[in-house]
């Protein structure tokens, strides 16, 4: 999953980033609004995180052009402001959930995974495809009825890309665009590396190759 990070205060966007990161998600960070916008107009993003509080252009103003735009990407507004207004012109100006500054990251984070969740019609907090079960709360795969599986941060967010649309076939620049944030270096078999070690960890069909084109998870095991 690729996030969209939005703040001006440098501390505070480090430490969220650096959290983002830590918990699988491809994380870029801009400091304006106006970069927020060109960003969204040359990247996929699964989510935005939007500081309310920006110099220049309001973070309520990039909120409703991102909205004006029919863009539907799931955004949580981040404040410091704790006037009930604020907060409801963000809710009301189309944000799908907001936090207070300050906030714990575990929050946050909780946060993230319910609006990915309700904007994805997803029910339950563990995506599945009947065959391999994804926990997003614990980072752990299961196989069937079989023992919780440890995966690290990158062998989840590929597993994450697919489990999400079984059925879907995504290619290595979509899978990269869904692992790495800017700025970080992406190997040229780095895809493949990947889907060798899901493969040894969780069984050699989980993921199937479709020729030329890509890797999926099936629809129904
Ligand atoms: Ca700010």
């Amino acid at each position: 999953m690729r996030v969209l990070l939005v703040e001006d205060d440098p501390m505070i966007g480090e430490a969220i980033q650096g959290a983002l990161k830590d918990a699988s998600y491809a994380a870029d960070w801009v400091k304006n609004g106006p970069t927020a916008l060109t960003s969204l107009g040359c990247q996929h993003y699964d989510l935005i995180l939007l500081d309310l509080g920006l110099p220049g252009m309001d973070g309520l103003e990039v909120l409703t052009t991102i909205r004006a735009k029919d863009n539907p990407v799931p955004l949580l507004v981040i404040t410091a402001r704790d006037g009930l207004d604020d907060r409801l012109r963000g809710l009301d100006g189309g944000a799908d959930d907001y936090v207070l500054k300050p906030f714990e990251m575990a929050e946050l984070l909780a946060r993230m995974r319910a609006v990915l969740r309700r904007k994805g019609g997803i029910a339950s907090p563990v995506l599945s495809n009947g065959t391999v079960s994804l926990d997003p709360a614990t980072r752990e795969a299961v196989v069937k009825t079989g023992e919780p599986v440890q995966l690290s941060n990158r062998e989840f967010a590929l597993l994450q890309a697919l489990l999400v649309r079984p059925g879907a076939i995504l290619s290595r620049s979509d899978l990269e665009d869904r692992i790495y944030g800017w700025g970080e270096e992406v190997e040229s078999n780095a895809v493949e590396f990947l889907i060798h070690a899901l493969r040894r960890k969780l069984g050699s069909a989980i993921i199937k190759n479709v020729r030329g084109a890509g890797w999926m998870v099936s629809k129904s095991g």
